[in-house]
């Protein structure tokens, strides 16, 4: 059976490369039948922070990321389900516990009494010296009396992992292939803290095995604990799982994904109105290729073609205008219902709203004015400002009104004259097709020129240079307000 896991610490919001290595790891395990776990990993006490596993939970729930065991969300509460629990370290103390003995027992880890400041010298030392940084090994030293002597007179002390000093950890990567690294210049690790907390190295460990997790699927930033976690895991004589280290996630210039660049966090993008599909089929990409024209692919056909071999080793660059293409091509591709229900927070939340909370309720025509800009937009969040124009009138130069190939005089002829002939137009017939129609008949009949009629008209209900169709507004307007912004031009043709 396959069974992956995301294993974040709650240190704050979920970053968009935690999305993509939940999202690799839900993939993994979907793809093979398999099921996906959610643990968390809030043994840094000093990093935690108490919104953070709640903020997890709704940005992987709002991808569509759901656990299928381990920690939830159940009527919007952080819940957990699964007989290999808890699922949350912090309450696991006593089983970190029980392990720890048992390295202890069998001489595969140690007790260390060094206070910090000697560490710090040794590292200052080592780091003069151009030696590799890590523990000297002095506590290794210590006679079995003397440490329970310390250990009775209640001295502050941390439990070391034994790693051997001889020999390599080899193992094949399913990303990085084949992964070496000499022992001696792995660390003698921390596994369980003075306060009684393991470290995250004895917590994975203990936990992926307990667990049953058989694809360990995580940042490259854990290549270097890998070692140590392999030891671990021989010391217990546990079956280690297979290991897939994912690329570093880059900004545009090739330094590490940061804060200081752009948002990284999932929320900060799903309050800028990018859509949940676009989001994963971006996120999906960084990283991974299919090596086909393909671009867009839902989460079941992610699900369907996704493989960890096509995964490089390379860093993968974190580009905004990809996501902004990514959205747009959603936003096509939804029908305009469906863009105006998701759209609806942010119409809700526009300055202009409060004045047009009724017509704002009739969604279908909501929808309407929606499917006027819904191709043009980058996010839900730019539509309201997008479509304001329909709400409300912008202010605009009487010039502008002027086709380019026309005069004043030709306006100041044309628009009455079209005024008059769009009334005759009844309300039942008020809609696109049949106001092209009609407008194109008279337009011929009148041997007027296309631009000298359309441009104007378009204006004058607008109020902008740049919009869609005449028609596709006026239908949306209404003929009342067709009518109503054809006066305001026709009166502002003649101040
Ligand atoms: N808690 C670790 C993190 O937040 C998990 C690393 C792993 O998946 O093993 O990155």
């Amino acid at each position: 059976m396959v069974r992956t896991r995301f294993a974040p610490s709650p240190t704050g919001k979920l970053h968009v490369g935690g999305l993509r290595t939940a999202l690799y790891a839900y993939l993994v395990a979907k793809q093979n039948g398999g099921q996906f776990l959610l643990r968390i990993e809030d043994t840094d006490r000093g990093r935690f922070v108490e919104t953070g596993t709640m903020n997890i939970l709704q940005s992987l729930y709002w991808a569509g990321i759901v656990p299928d065991e381990g920690v939830v969300l159940q009527d919007d509460k952080v819940s957990q389900i699964g007989d290999k629990g808890p699922y949350i370290q912090s309450e696991r103390l006593p089983i970190y516990k029980k392990y720890t003995d048992e390295l202890l027992a069998a001489g595969n880890a140690y007790y260390c009494f060094c206070a910090n400041e000697r560490l710090e010298e040794v590292r200052q030392f080592q780091q003069k010296n151009k030696l590799p940084t890590g523990y000297d090994g002095r506590c290794l030293k210590l006679e079995k009396k003397e440490v329970e002597a310390m250990l009775a007179a209640g001295e502050n002390s941390v439990v070391r992992l034994k790693m051997p000093k001889t020999g390599e950890t080899v193992w094949n990567d399913l990303v990085r292939g084949v992964v070496k690294f000499k022992n001696e210049l792995v660390d003698d690790q921390v596994l369980l803290k003075s306060d009684g907390f393991p470290t995250y190295h004895l917590a994975v460990v203990v936990d992926d095995h307990l667990m049953e997790i058989s694809h360990v699927v995580r940042g490259e930033e854990w290549v270097s604990s890998t070692p140590k976690h392999l030891q671990l895991y021989a010391y217990f004589g546990w079956q280690p799982p297979q290991f897939a280290h994912l690329p570093l996630l880059l900004n545009a210039d090739k330094s590490k994904l940061s804060k200081r660049q752009g948002d990284v966090a999932v929320e900060d993008y799903c309050a800028k109105g990018y859509l949940p599909e676009a989001i994963v089929n971006f996120v999906a990409f960084l990283g991974w290729n299919p090596g086909t024209e393909k671009e867009i692919y839902s989460m079941d056909e992610l699900i369907k073609d996704f493989s960890l071999e096509k995964v490089s080793k390379a860093g993968a660059v974190f580009n905004v205008e990809k996501l902004d293409w990514f959205n747009r091509e959603y936003l096509k591709r939804l029908s305009s219902n469906e863009v105006t229900k998701r759209a609806l927070p942010w119409f809700e939340k526009s300055d202009y709203f409060k004045d047009q909370k009724l017509k704002i309720k009739d969604r279908e025509w909501l929808a309407k004015v929606v499917v006027l800009e819904k191709d043009r937009v980058i996010t839900l969040a730019d539509l309201p400002q997008a479509v304001k124009f329909i709400f409300e009138l912008p202010g605009y130069q009487k010039d502008l009104l002027i086709w380019r190939k026309g005069t004043i005089e030709e306006v100041q002829k044309i628009l009455p004259e079209l005024k008059e002939s769009l009334n005759t137009i009844s309300i039942q017939d008020w809609n696109k097709l049949i106001l092209e129609q009609k407008v194109g008949e008279w337009i011929k009949q009148k041997m007027y020129s296309t631009g000298s009629v359309l441009w104007p008209l378009r204006v004058s209900l607008s109020g902008q240079q740049n919009s869609p169709g005449p028609d596709e507004i006026a239908e949306v307007l209404g003929k009342d307000e067709t009518l109503r912004r054809l006066d305001v031009a026709i009166v502002k043709l003649s101040s």
